[in-house]
């Protein structure tokens, strides 16, 4: 009964605010603004144990993580966290645990080589048409398993240190960019205003065809998701965004209305969900969590293997799972509810396409696949063609 009900609870669109709120008498008003969600944020360990009992290990890990990643988390995300349930997917997500200073030997600081392709400060060029473009180091809350934690959140080891203006001339100077992902941190954190000035300068570039941003703004604070701000990203299409979502629980009629909002201003949203032990390496989860981003408009973009970011391990999911998982949805449900799993190659080898396998033999003159039910079929290659001027 009670599993029932929490999984109801996991697949509707609810709202969980006040919540933890409810008895502190803060108005609609002030609960809807962004930056009083931002002032409110949780950032102590006696602001977090004003709602929760924390495990010993909690307790150590936020009383390390001021030096390591920060923690901040804001109300309405604090809100999705199940106090009954000490093993709750959300509070994985945002709460340190001490388990995060345990380093493995494979782990590494910079574990996907960015900062051995940034030709400027700020700027990640991996691929021959587009670059990263890392605007900002703080977000609205702290992943734990930020895979830049090594600038984000002031606390680290590194400061990131943009620079703007020698950013813009690098992409003026190359051609070859087409695509600009806007990303940190978090760029919707951003005034409009000062987002806007970025946005507008990349549109003064001309062989710059298409604009993106990553963001869990959406998620992690849906009240930025303002009429305004829609209005202004609208003018610079065509400008997709990917969002940030693990668990189905985070999709709250909050978090639906401002990923709409999005949509109705023409901006394509796809998720860049990362795999994680606890919160979403179960068939169920993930199937609950794509069938309700496709009710948010969102499509599926990437699954990724959680990059070997130092302290990680208590994370970690085997890839053997993933590939499980992909195989579960690939057939059974909607394709466009199917992400691409990806494992972003450590060292800088960008990100590496993990699928199960369908072709079992494949030979000059067949292939043999496999369907999502396991039947097995033959397709013959086409015989080759004789070449018209050289076997005459
Ligand atoms: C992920 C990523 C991109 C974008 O890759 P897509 O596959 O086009 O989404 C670009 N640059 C870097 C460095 C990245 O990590």
């Amino acid at each position: 009964m009670h599993h029932d009900r929490q999984n109801d609870l996991e697949k509707s669109f609810s709202s969980f605010a006040p919540g933890y709120w409810a008895d502190e008498g803060v108005s609609e008003e002030d609960w809807n603004n962004p930056t009083w969600q931002l002032k409110n944020r949780i950032t102590s360990l006696a602001g977090l144990e004003k709602h929760l009992v924390l495990s010993e290990e909690e307790r150590n890990g936020v009383i390390l993580s001021g030096t390591k990643l920060a923690m901040a988390i804001t109300p309405h995300f604090f809100n999705l966290i199940d106090r009954e349930d000490p093993e709750c997917p959300i509070r994985r997500q945002i709460i340190p645990r001490v388990e995060e200073t345990f380093i493995s030997p494979y782990e590494m600081s910079d574990p996907c080589g960015e900062d051995s392709s940034m030709p400027v400060p700020g700027l990640v060029h991996r691929y021959p048409d587009r670059v990263l473009f890392l605007v900002t180091d703080r977000c609205a809350a702290y992943c734990r398993y930020c895979t830049r934690s090594r600038v984000v959140s002031g606390a680290g080891e590194q400061d990131l240190e943009t620079d703007y203006e020698a950013a813009f001339r690098y992409l003026e100077e190359h051609t070859e960019i087409r695509d600009v992902l806007l990303s940190g941190g978090d760029p919707l954190l951003f005034s409009d205003s000062k987002l806007e000035k970025i946005l507008s300068r990349l549109r003064e570039i001309k062989h710059i065809e298409f604009l993106r941003i990553g963001s869990r703004v959406p998620i992690f604070l849906p009240q930025r998701i303002t009429p305004e701000l829609c209005e202004m990203l609208q003018k610079y299409h065509p400008l997709f965004m990917s969002v940030h979502v693990n668990h189905p629980r985070e999709l709250t009629l909050e978090v639906k209305e401002g990923l709409e909002r999005l949509a109705n201003n023409g901006i394509p949203l796809g998720n860049q969900a990362v795999f994680l032990r606890g919160v979403n390496d179960d068939l169920d989860t993930m199937k609950t969590l794509v069938h309700k981003l496709l009710m948010c408009r969102v499509r599926p973009y990437y699954l990724y293997q959680l990059d070997l970011i130092q302290g990680s391990s208590h994370l970690q999911a085997p890839v053997a799972k993933g590939i499980e998982i992909i195989e579960g949805l690939r057939g059974h449900t909607t394709g466009y509810a199917v992400p691409q799993y990806v494992i972003d190659a450590p060292g800088g080898g960008g990100k590496v396409p993990i699928n199960p396998d369908y072709v079992l033999q494949k030979n000059d003159e067949r292939v043999v696949i496999r369907n999502f039910e396991g039947k097995t079929y033959e397709y013959p290659e086409p015989a080759v063609q004789p070449d018209p001027i050289l076997d005459y």
